[in-house]
């Protein structure tokens, strides 16, 4: 043996990172089940079963392919290494570039050479190079250099369909009743009834946990639900928990699948003339765009980027995001719960809901961002910092996003169905069934008002905050509301 290869649970792919080329005559493979990854915090159980039972199944996959593969549980992933190294004395050990900050610290100063992580579509180097040369980080920027680059959607040097983006035809609320095909179960073999015995997980089939199941995945999506995904993306009801998202992040996300297999297909799919452009650029931008973006800015902001609290939010995690019936917030009570069922819910309830909670209710950063980390099923370091500080609580003063993602009840009544039922009223600010999002809201835009004063994209909410003419009201309602929430009683 010549080397030894080390695979993060994230790079769970044979074609690509520190696997592309491997040969099972010279390479043997390490793979290190770390008690960091799975006590060392409060994880969903889905998310801790998705991910030790998918690194299991591929690590069988590699030995089926001729590897020898050391499968080792430690303290820590150095720990784990130092046990495979001392079967095999004096091998190198190489890795694809981590995916976190903390691990390729570790791995570094354990002398672990690293070769390029090509699992996404754009080099680290690459992104900090069109990073350096812009004066504000638009993603919509970097995206239409990305299409271009990549070659994806274009007739030319133009796009398809005439424009960069469809997000206009794509704000649809959800349907009176949605009645869309049913996603995928996913059949669970002996190593998953191992997993789930383990960590004590009552087992579900919601989430693959092989290659296989995710590409079936990919399938499902690409054939019944693709041509409906556009318009409905940013729709929240409560007949249905997926609609037509397409459940391919955690699988993109720990390497079962890779971006450009993706892409590839969904382009693919358009072609056939079945895939409306509006879908279709829709989730092309996710794959190219948002999740390029959001790993570029992770790298390139820096490991100090998350402790950021711009808004000065020092209030603790309310106990309802921990716990559905600590609320009357039909919105978040819904939320938490498919949380709880199923280690995910979609962009917008974690923006337009769970975000937007904590930050017009200046919850701290790095608690909400904890908690997010935990508690989703695809919720890598490098997706989860970007998204939280930068996008969901504006904690980085808007390095990121040129405004806050605030909003009141208005937005959720208008895109979903929760509020019908609702003990609360989404048009009301005072009194006690005004809607705490509503409430919270034009607090948030009072308490930082001089923050924003010299944001022009602020200027049209802090003119109808300075409308008002209810605000000593409103404060009685937000100390009303503040309270309620700490106490599980609103
Ligand atoms: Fe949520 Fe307010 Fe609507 Fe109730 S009224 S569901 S709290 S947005």
């Amino acid at each position: 043996m010549k080397r030894i290869i080390y695979i993060p649970f994230d790079h769970l792919h044979s074609n690509y990172g520190a696997l592309k080329g491997a040969d099972p005559a010279v390479d043997v493979i390490a793979m290190v089940e770390s008690a960091r990854m799975t006590t060392g915090r409060n994880w969903h159980k889905e998310r801790l079963f998705f991910l030790i039972s998918s690194a299991r199944h591929f690590a069988k996959s590699l030995e089926s392919e001729g590897f020898q593969v050391e499968y080792v549980k430690a303290a820590t992933t150095v720990t784990g290494l130092e046990l495979v190294s001392k079967k095999y004395p004096g091998l190198p050990i190489v890795c694809a570039e981590p995916s976190s900050f903390r691990q390729f610290e570790a791995l570094k100063n354990h002398s672990v050479t690293f070769v390029e992580n090509d699992f996404f579509l754009t080099p680290r180097a690459l992104f900090r190079s069109w990073a350096d040369s812009q004066k504000s980080y638009l993603m919509e920027n970097f995206y239409r250099k990305q299409r271009v680059r990549l070659d994806v959607l274009m007739e030319g040097a133009d796009p398809v369909g005439g424009a960069w983006n469809f997000d206009k035809e794509n704000r649809l609320p959800p349907p009176k009743k949605y009645e869309g095909p049913d996603y995928l179960a996913h059949e669970r073999d002996r190593i998953d009834i191992e997993v789930a015995a383990e960590i004590g997980h009552l087992i579900t089939t919601t989430w693959a946990t092989t290659r296989a199941g995710a590409l079936a995945q990919l399938k499902n999506f690409i054939d019944n639900h693709f041509a409906e995904f556009g318009p409905l993306e940013d729709a929240m009801t409560t007949d249905n928990w997926a609609l037509h998202h397409s459940l391919l992040s955690p699988y993109l996300n720990n390497g079962l699948l890779h971006a450009s297999e993706v892409v590839e297909a969904a382009a693919a799919a358009y072609r056939t003339g079945k895939i409306p452009i509006e879908s279709a650029e829709g989730f092309i931008r996710q794959i190219i765009g948002w999740r390029e973006y959001v790993n570029g800015m992770y790298w390139f902001l820096g490991p100090d980027y998350r402790e950021n609290n711009e808004l000065q939010a020092n209030r603790k995690l309310l106990p309802l995001f921990n716990d559905p019936s600590a609320t009357k917030m039909n919105c978040i009570k819904e939320t938490v719960a498919d949380i709880q069922d199923r280690a995910w819910v979609h962009h917008i309830p974690r923006l337009m809901l769970l975000s937007n909670l904590a930050l017009i209710t200046g919850t701290n950063p790095q608690e909400f961002l904890d908690w997010m980390r935990e508690v989703f099923i695809d919720a890598s370091e490098w997706v989860m910092v970007p998204n939280v500080i930068g996008m969901g609580v504006h904690a980085d003063g808007g390095q990121m996003m040129t405004k806050p993602y605030a909003a009141g009840g208005a937005y959720i009544s208008r895109m979903s169905n929760y509020c019908k039922p609702c003990e609360y009223n989404p048009k009301l600010r005072t009194g006690e069934t005004a809607c705490p999002f509503t409430t919270l809201y034009w607090d948030f835009l009072d308490r930082h008002k001089e923050t924003f004063a010299k944001n022009h994209r602020m200027s049209q909410q802090i003119f109808g905050l300075n409308r008002l003419n209810d605000l000593p009201e409103l404060k009685e309602r937000v100390k009303e509301v503040l309270e309620g929430l700490d106490q599980g009683s609103i």
